[in-house]
């Protein structure tokens, strides 16, 4: 079982990456965002419809492969990008 309701309640997020094949630019997914317009008991596992909404920022292309991304909060890579400034 893998629905949106409990990707977000373990504490894990959803990373869209560009299907383009000299792109791969890659974006975490809004939960939140996702639930409101899926559902909580949305099933991720063989998924198609987010995947097929998303539009690459970077070169436009629809379409995008979703990995499961393990726990994002505060001080996993967000933080990490923070603590450049301090070089
Ligand atoms: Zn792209």
């Amino acid at each position: 079982m893998t629905t949106l309701s409990e990707i977000k309640a373990s504490g894990m997020g959803l990373m869209a990456n560009c299907a383009g094949p000299n792109c791969g630019h890659g974006k975490p997914l809004d939960m939140d965002m996702l639930i409101e317009r899926f559902g909580t008991d949305y099933e991720m596992v063989g998924e198609r419809r987010i995947s097929a909404s998303l539009k690459c920022d970077r070169c436009g292309r629809k379409g995008a492969v979703i990995h499961s991304l393990a726990n994002t909060m505060p001080n996993g890579y967000a933080k990490a990008k923070d603590d450049r400034s301090d070089c």
